[in-house]
């Protein structure tokens, strides 16, 4: 049996990290089962629908890595529907109901379902047996018109018609599964597909989450600077989890272990704190050359991606930040890394160690480092050799005494790595110039 999945969002609003972790377990099932997995929009709704969150739910699939292998939009497919609401009528399952309006020039007319008021079972994959009497659902509304069907139709009419197996989707439609069933069986369908609701994602508070409350679009996280990597492995372990405690998985390990009887009942929380974990582990396992690819997009104006003093940069970017908009924060203006683009002005005081604030120790522990540091070559000049350098005589001089003024000296900063990183980060030649104009300063 081929194994056909679907993911069939609802184009109402941004794509949030919900509906992400929905499209992601019915991918991963469809991968890890060599099966299709098919994007469908579901934008009957006309009034909620928008062109912009179709155009946002693609765009976020595509940055997260989620190729789908089919395409359909519920509303390219009317004539479809058409024909199932005729059939049904036809076959006496459903009927043109007259109603009272409920506000003047409303409707008067709509399609209901003849409901058999029977009692309905279905196995979900994550929830066990369910049963539920359909009795009090009464006739509902398949269509508002006959070319204008709703979402319990379409949604059962596209998954039979496309042949889906596996209907993963968020336990919000638990409830609506009796009614689709009966739909199902209207129709004509031989066999229902598998039934998998996996469970509410929640906020910290453990209340559900929303896009008022806790969820940002995914294109956020994106703008933010979370690694699409980190975001999958992330959201994979919302609701399932591997047989041990590994926590860092890459998708193909993922699908290779998932299974929906694995998948939890209870909510799962999403925490960012937790993401902003995730998505440290993978900056600091990246290759230096993806790291750049991934940085360039968050530098600032003044610095290239493909430039030396980025690549200097790469090992204490990766080491600071969480995610790659931190960047912006670390070399602007009073950042740690402020110093970079240009030395700040500073007060001559700053260079004093404070325990041992003399202008003279300073000037001369200073104009002995100019020497040291000069000798290193500029091949060679990094934050090893710059500190096999100066170690012997900081040792014996006292490394507060003569460290503090050097790296005052090259950063301008009471808070900066240490003077062997930022002479790296800066080169020998415009440490050596920093070094001067600190001389100078005490002079
Ligand atoms: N269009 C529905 C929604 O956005 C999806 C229903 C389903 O997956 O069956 O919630």
């Amino acid at each position: 049996m081929n194994i056909v999945t679907r993911f069939a969002p609802s184009p109402t609003g941004l794509f949030h990290a919900g509906s992400y972790r929905t499209a992601l377990f019915a991918y991963i099932y469809a991968r890890q089962n060599d099966g299709t997995f098919i994007l469908r929009i579901e934008d009957t709704d006309r009034e909620r629908s928008k062109k912009e969150y179709e155009e946002n739910i693609v765009e976020s699939l595509a940055w997260l890595g989620l190729k789908y292998d089919q395409f359909f939009r519920q509303s390219d497919r009317t004539a479809l529907y058409q024909k199932y609401v005729q059939k049904l009528i036809g076959s006496g399952h459903a009927y043109v109901s007259k109603e009272t309006p409920k506000e003047p020039g409303g409707r008067n007319e709509v399609i209901r379902f003849k409901n058999p008021r029977k009692k309905v079972t279905f196995h979900d994959l994550v929830r066990g047996t369910i049963e539920f009497d359909t009795s009090e659902l009464g006739d509902f509304v398949i269509a508002k018109s006959l070319t204008e069907p709703v979402f319990h139709l379409v949604n059962v009419v596209d998954d039979f018609e496309m042949g889906i197996t596996h209907v993963i989707r968020g336990e919000d439609h638990i409830s609506n599964t009796p009614r689709q069933i009966l739909i199902y069986e209207a129709i004509g369908a031989t066999r229902l597909p598998e039934f998998a609701h996996i469970p509410l994602l929640l906020a910290s508070d453990r209340s559900k989450l929303s896009k008022r409350h806790g969820a940002l679009p995914m294109t956020d996280y994106r703008a933010r600077g979370y690694i699409p990597d980190a975001l999958v492995n992330y959201m994979a372990l919302l609701g399932w989890h591997p047989s041990d405690d590994r926590e860092i998985m890459p998708l193909d390990t993922i699908i290779k272990e998932f299974s929906l009887e694995r998948v939890q009942k209870s909510g799962a929380v999403f925490d960012e704190e937790k993401l902003r974990w995730f998505n440290r582990q993978y900056i600091s396992e990246m290759s230096n050359a993806a790291f750049a690819a991934s940085a360039a997009p968050f530098l600032p104006e003044w610095l290239s991606a493909s430039s030396p003093r980025f690549n200097r940069l790469i090992p204490i970017l990766r080491e600071k930040i969480a995610i790659l908009s931190q960047i912006g924060d670390l070399l602007g203006t009073g950042g740690e890394l402020g110093f970079v683009r240009e030395l700040p002005a500073y007060q001559p005081e700053l260079l004093l160690w404070k325990k041992n604030p003399s202008r003279q120790a300073a000037h001369a522990h200073l104009s002995k480092a100019l020497p040291i540091l000069s000798s290193v070559a500029d091949a060679d000049f990094g934050k090893n050799t710059v500190k096999d350098a100066l170690w012997d005589y900081a040792e014996r001089e006292g490394r507060g005494d003569v460290l503090w003024p050097i790296r005052v000296a090259l950063t301008g900063q009471a808070q900066s790595p240490d003077p062997f990183i930022a002479a790296e980060i800066l080169g020998r030649q415009e440490s050596l110039t920093r070094l001067a104009a600190a001389i100078k300063k005490l002079s």
